[in-house]
């Protein structure tokens, strides 16, 4: 007979639970008596059925009960029999359908943020004589594409991003207008947003946003002296003092969609929960998310290994203040805890970092299509024109290349069904090579992986009704 072994899991505990996270699937498996002693029982050694029944019924349960759970542990890959580890994961249909467009209707800004992935020292793109402003035909045609590329989805997202995206706010909204009505034309929704540095906002831009719904994400780093270390003028003035009573008024004024924060942390902006403190209680965002800067390490502003560790220390704190506020059934709003928690809830276990290139797309001004917002106006990394569509054999051959089937170093690690190697374009400053791992980053994704999944389980084992929020929310 066959014997069993332990299978490929995480184990972790919350709000006195005992839990399994399932690698590859992504499932939680919740342990009671029985089932955790058949996994103490195999971590010592690999035991038959029949000695496992023999061990456990000395030791009280009864043997049929034993036999069942065994079976329930193999069905979900907790234990297995024969040898090795699959890291198979399902292949995503092609063509894809799109999901997500992202226009970046201009590759110019007006703040000169010393980091900026999009102009600094580790750029992607080549703009050298393409278009610096998107035309409303250009954004016309993009939106036709994404009709024309999502089938079978109801539901689509066009999101707008720059360069400063209020830069060019006539093409933003003649686009709004252009989509709702040809999206209705094709039985289809679509929801919009967009990414502003805030300097231009104005009321007639604000009540715009607001009538049309539009979801609106904030790019600032913090109280003024911690915004202002970057995200500077070209002049080099401060942005603070400029947009916060711009900000204020959009809180007080756009209430059809939540308004979010969003952090670029460097090694002089690491203080986490002070940032979060002032951006949520004192300017009074609904939510905060914050990201690492994209950077090669050898830069001032990269963050090392002790900077990622205090990051990780604070976050934490964070998550545990917002497990407090979801075991009283409230809001808190560190975005980086709900958007981990929404995916361990759908028990996701990715082929692909994130959707570029698969149900997200970035356009550029000039019309060119790119995995993201990141790639766009980079001829190295152009997936084709919206004139003529996807370029097919380019697209599959990034896929492949970003697939995590190619990253052998993750096959063994219990993180990959939410990580799988991480950011294409983080991968590609880091290494050359938007399909390497991200391996500067595993500490840092499996310490928050870990927290993330003691927070679920607490809230599971606590006040498992909270997760129905997760149900509602979109998978991104
Ligand atoms: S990049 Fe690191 S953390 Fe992510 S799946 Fe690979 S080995 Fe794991
Ligand atoms: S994770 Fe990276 S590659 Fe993916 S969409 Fe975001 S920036 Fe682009």
């Amino acid at each position: 007979m066959n014997s069993y072994r332990l299978g490929e899991f995480h184990q972790f505990c919350g709000g006195g639970q005992e839990y399994l996270y399932l690698v590859p699937s992504g499932a939680i498996f919740a342990l009671n008596d029985l089932t955790s002693a058949i996994i103490k029982r195999l971590d010592e050694d690999n035991r038959t059925q029949v000695e496992l029944v023999s061990d456990l019924t000395a030791r009280g349960f009864a043997g049929t009960d034993i036999e069942e759970a065994i079976e329930e542990l193999h069905q979900s890959h907790a234990i297995a029999t024969g040898k090795g580890f699959s890291t198979e994961v399902q292949k995503a249909p092609m063509p894809f359908p799109l999901q997500t467009l992202v226009l970046n209707v201009t590759n110019q800004c007006n703040l000169s943020c010393k980091y900026c992935y999009e102009f600094g020292e580790d750029r992607v793109a080549t703009p050298e004589g393409k278009p610096k402003f998107m035309s409303e035909e250009t954004a016309r045609n993009a939106v036709d594409f994404l009709l024309a590329n999502s089938p079978g989805r109801r539901s689509v997202h066009l999101t707008f991003f720059g360069g400063e995206t209020l830069m060019n706010f006539k093409v933003v909204r003649s686009t709004i207008e252009y989509a709702r009505e040809q999206a209705h034309a094709a039985g289809k929704y679509v929801d919009f947003s967009l990414t502003t540095n805030a300097t231009l906002l104005t009321p007639p831009v604000i009540e715009y946003l607001a009538e049309n719904h539009v979801g609106v994400t904030i790019s600032i780093d913090g109280p003024k002296e911690l915004n202002d270390t970057f995200r500077v003028f070209s002049n080099g003035k401060g942005s603070y003092e400029i947009i916060v009573p711009k900000v204020k008024e959009l809180l007080a004024k756009h209430k059809s969609r939540p308004i979010g924060a969003r952090v670029t942390l460097t090694s002089q902006v690491v203080d986490v929960k002070r940032i979060y403190r002032h951006l949520k209680d004192e300017i009074g965002f609904y939510e905060v998310g914050f990201a690492p800067v994209t950077t090669s390490p050898v830069r001032l502003y990269a963050i090392g290994n002790n900077g990622l560790n205090n990051v990780l220390e604070q976050f934490t704190e964070l998550a545990y203040e917002y497990l407090d506020y979801a075991l009283r059934d409230e809001h808190h709003g560190f975005s980086n805890v709900s958007d981990t928690l929404q995916e361990l809830h759908a028990g996701i276990s990715k082929a692909h970092p994130c959707g570029a290139g698969l149900g997200l797309l970035g356009v550029g001004p000039s019309g060119d299509i790119a995995p993201c917002h990141r790639f766009v106006d980079s001829d190295a990394h152009k997936l084709g024109h919206i004139s003529n569509g996807i370029d097919r054999a380019t697209q599959a051959e990034f896929l492949e290349r970003g697939h995590i089937e190619r990253k052998i170093e993750c096959h063994t690690c219990w993180a990959r069904p939410v990580c799988s190697g991480g950011c294409y374009h983080e991968a590609y400053v880091r290494y050359g090579d938007t399909g390497h791992a991200n391996l500067h980053y595993c500490d840092w994704i499996r310490g928050w992986t870990h927290v993330c999944l003691q927070i679920y389980g607490e809230i599971a084992a606590r006040n498992p009704k909270f997760l129905g929020h997760f149900d509602e929310r979109k998978a991104i």
